[in-house]
C-alpha cells in the first residue's frame, strides 16, 4: 500500500464523518419537537441537554474514525519499515518471507501516536464544540457547517502530513537497522532536490554519517518538519568528490613535492602520536558531534596550545588556544566556556562552511583536505601571499625559511609581520597527520 492509499483513506473517513455528523444533526432537527426547544429556548436546561448529546455523538464518531486511521496508517508504516529494510540489506535471501518478518518487528509509534492523539484531541474540541453549537443555534447552522467543513479539510492535511513525516522517518529507520544488522558503519545522506530543497537539507545531501547513535531529527531524515529525504548503506569511502577549491589544488600539489623529511621533529612527533593515542577519546567525542575526523580536532589542539595538549589537561578554547573559564580576549573575542569539548564543538561550528567545503566528515582520511581546512584556519596569511606555510609544512623539504610574527606598532596595534630568513621551530600538520592517520 503507498501512502496514496493511505491518503484516501484518511480523506473517505474524514468525508464519513462529515456525513455523519449531518445526518445526525439532521435526524435531530426533523424531529418535530426539538427544533421549537432549541429556537425558542423555552426549555433552555432540555436544549443543553440535547446539545451535550449532539456534542458527544459526533465525538464518538471522530474517534472512531481515529482508531481506523491509526491502525490503517500504523500498517502503512510496518510496509514502508520491511520495504525499505529489506531494500537497503546485503543479506536477502527469501525477500517475501524477510518483508514479513520486519513488518512483525518491535518499532516505537511512539512519536506517531503521540502527535495523532493531539490531533485528535484538538478535533474532539472543536467538533463537539460546533455540533452543540449547530445545536443551539439552528439559525447558523449554514455557516456552522461551513465551518466544520473546513476544520475537517484543515484536519485531514494534517493527518496527511503527520503521516508524512513518518513515512519519511520509518523509511530511514528501516535503511539504519539493516545497516546495522549487516556491519555497516556509515550512511549517505540524500537530499530530495528540486525547487522546494531546503538549503539544511541540501547541505547534508551526500554527506555520510554514523550509523551508530543516528537520531530522527539529528542527521536521520525527517531532519524537519515536511522533509523529505532519505538515506542509504554506505562503506564510507565512496565519498563525494574531490573539493574543487584552487587551495585544494595547491595543497595537494605541496604535498606531491614533499619527499624529504627533517629529522629533527622526530621526537616531537613522537610525543603528538603518543598523547592523541591516550586522549583519543576526547577527540571522537568532538570529532562525532562537529562531523569532522578527530585527527583534525588534535592537530589543531596542538598548534594552538602545544602543553595543554601534550600533558591532556584539556583547559583551553580550541578557538585561540586561551585559557577556559574566563571570556576570551583575543579573535575569537567573547566566547565563554568552561568545557574544552563545548568549546571545541562551537570552534568546529563557526567553521561549518569550511568543513562543507572541504568535504570533511567523521571518517574522512584526505589529508590534503584536512591541511586545506587548517591552513584556512591558520589564517591565509601565507597562502595570498604566495608564501610557504610552517603551519603546515615545516619538517619537510617544501619549507625552508620564512614566518609570521604578531608584533606590536608604534600605536600598539597588534601586526603581523613577516620575517624572510626566520625559521620556524615548531613541526607542521603534514608530519602530525602522517603520525596518526591510518
Ligand atoms: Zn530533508
Amino acid at each position: 500500500m503507498g501512502i496514496e492509499a493511505v491518503e484516501r483513506l484518511i480523506g473517505s473517513l474524514y468525508n464519513e464523518m462529515e456525513d455523519e455528523l449531518g445526518e445526525l444533526l439532521g435526524s435531530y432537527f426533523s424531529s418535530a419537537d426539538l427544533p421549537r426547544y432549541a429556537r425558542t429556548n423555552v426549555t433552555r436546561r432540555s436544549s443543553i441537554g440535547y446539545s451535550a448529546n449532539v456534542g458527544l455523538a459526533a465525538g464518538k464518531g471522530l474517534e472512531n474514525a481515529f482508531d481506523e486511521i491509526t491502525s490503517e496508517a500504523e500498517a502503512f508504516l510496518r510496509d514502508v519499515y520491511a520495504e525499505s529494510y529489506v531494500s537497503a540489506s546485503e543479506d536477502v535471501e527469501n525477500e517475501i518471507e524477510m518483508k514479513n518478518r520486519f513488518r512483525k518487528s518491535a518499532l516505537d509509534f511512539g512519536g506517531f501516536f503521540d502527535k495523532l492523539a493531539k490531533e485528535r484531541k484538538r478535533m474532539y474540541i472543536t467538533v463537539t464544540g460546533l455540533a452543540r453549537d449547530m445545536f443551539l443555534n439552528p439559525d447558523n447552522i449554514a455557516s456552522s457547517f461551513d465551518l466544520l467543513r473546513t476544520e475537517f479539510l484543515v484536519s485531514r492535511n494534517r493527518v496527511n502530513n503527520i503521516l508524512r513525516g513518518e513515512e519519511v522517518s520509518f523509511k530511514a529507520i528501516g535503511v539504519l537497522h539493516a545497516c546495522e544488522a549487516d556491519g555497516i558503519e556509515w550512511y549517505r545522506f540524500l537530499a530530495e532536490k528540486d525547487r522546494k530543497t531546503c538549503r539544511e537539507c541540501e547541505a547534508r545531501d551526500g554527506k555520510i554519517y554514523l550509523v551508530k547513535g543516528a537520531e530522527v531529527g539529528g542527521d536521520l531524515p525527517p531532519v524537519h518538519y515536511g522533509c523529505r529525504c532519505r538515506i542509504e548503506p554506505s562503506d564510507g569511502k565512496d565519498y563525494m568528490d574531490k573539493p574543487d577549491t584552487p587551495l585544494y589544488e595547491y595543497t595537494e600539489e605541496m604535498v606531491g613535492n614533499i619527499f624529504e623529511i627533517d629529522s629533527k621533529f622526530e621526537d616531537e612527533v613522537k610525543k603528538f602520536a603518543e598523547a592523541y593515542e591516550k586522549n583519543k577519546s576526547v577527540y571522537e567525542e568532538i570529532a562525532k558531534k562537529a562531523g569532522v575526523p578527530p585527527e583534525l580536532i588534535a592537530i589543531i589542539h596542538h598548534r594552538e596550545n602545544t602543553p595543554d595538549f601534550l600533558n591532556g589537561t584539556f583547559n583551553v578554547y580550541l578557538h585561540n588556544g586561551e585559557k577556559l573559564g574566563t571570556p576570551t580576549k583575543l579573535v575569537p573575542v567573547g566566547k565563554d566556556f568552561n568545557d574544552f569539548i563545548e568549546a571545541a564543538i562551537d570552534a568546529m561550528k563557526d567553521e561549518k562552511a569550511y568543513i562543507d567545503r572541504y568535504n570533511l566528515w567523521l571518517g574522512s582520511d584526505d589529508i590534503i583536505a584536512m591541511m586545506a581546512f587548517a591552513e584556512v584556519y591558520n589564517g591565509l596569511g601565507y597562502y595570498n601571499n604566495n608564501r610557504v606555510s610552517p603551519y603546515l609544512y615545516s619538517g619537510t623539504n617544501v619549507y625552508t625559511s620564512g614566518k609570521y610574527v604578531e608584533e606590536f606598532d608604534e600605536n600598539d596595534n597588534r601586526v603581523s609581520k613577516y620575517y624572510n630568513d626566520l625559521v620556524d621551530d615548531q613541526v607542521g600538520v603534514y608530519l602530525l597527520l602522517k603520525s596518526i592517520l591510518k
